[in-house]
């Protein structure tokens, strides 16, 4: 969403027009974010604020992903949670139990009050044989106030003092796309993944069997796009360049 959809609190070019482009033509779509601090209610408020109605049932968090993973590795586990209401509500939604004597998992996603204490508490439970869990492995994200730690900065800690690498569930990891296409209900050869930065959004597309597009609008240049080994289909300044590409 961020970079492709929005840019802060700010509607993207050519948006409006790309979302009743979806509509018109009948198009399953979720509209993706690794960001795990939102619930589906929250994003589809935001957009609301930013002019744009879409279902609540359109959003698919890395939480929700991490939720899915969980309840079918382990159905009725239970969990410490360092994460936000969107984190929290999509693992009691599948029926984790969120808990801080014994949980199976420590569960790390964004989170605002980050504090030692209970960092000091995951590690223990790692120590005590809990999984180390993170939402996403993204290492920084986008702020209204400039880039600050995602994820992967901050679960890092727990990690270099238990010796455990976390798990990562959303983009790049295909669980996340794979669980996406079921949720449309279709097929990865009927469906393209249209994303802003070529580390998660085109790769993870790529090895999920999707076609690809990578948008200008966010995160990665023109320039960047050489020094990758694999390559979008389409390059497009924007989504608001989709519905043209179809007349
Ligand atoms: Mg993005």
């Amino acid at each position: 969403m961020d970079g492709v959809i929005y840019h802060g609190n700010k509607l993207l070019d050519g948006v409006k027009e790309f979302v009743a482009w979806l509509y018109r033509e009948n198009k399953e779509f979720l509209f993706l974010t690794n960001n795990s601090g939102k619930t589906p209610k929250e994003l589809q408020e935001k957009l609301l604020r930013m002019g744009l109605e879409i279902d609540a049932s359109h959003f698919y968090t890395s939480a929700l992903a991490t939720a899915k993973f969980l309840s079918d590795q382990s159905p009725g586990c239970s969990a410490y949670v360092i994460g936000e209401p969107g984190l929290v509500c999509a693992l009691h939604d599948v029926g984790i139990t969120i808990s801080d004597y014994k949980p199976d998992y420590v569960v790390v996603g964004e989170v605002l009050n980050y504090n030692y204490e209970t960092l000091c508490c995951a590690v223990g439970h790692i120590l005590n044989g809990a999984k180390l869990i993170g939402t996403n492995s993204d290492v920084t994200g986008p702020s209204e106030n400039g880039i600050i730690p995602a994820c992967r900065a901050l679960i890092s800690p727990i990690e270099m003092a238990t010796g455990q690498n976390a798990y990562f569930v959303g983009k790049p990891n295909p669980l996340m796309m794979r669980t996406g296409l079921r949720i449309l209900g279709v097929h990865s050869d009927d469906a393209a993944m249209i994303g802003d930065r070529m580390d998660t959004d085109i790769i993870a597309g790529i090895e999920t069997g999707l076609d690809t597009v990578l948008v200008l609008s966010g995160v990665t240049s023109r320039e960047e796009i050489k020094r990758y080994p694999y390559r979008p289909r389409l390059i497009l300044d924007g989504v608001g360049e989709i519905p043209d590409l179809q007349s």
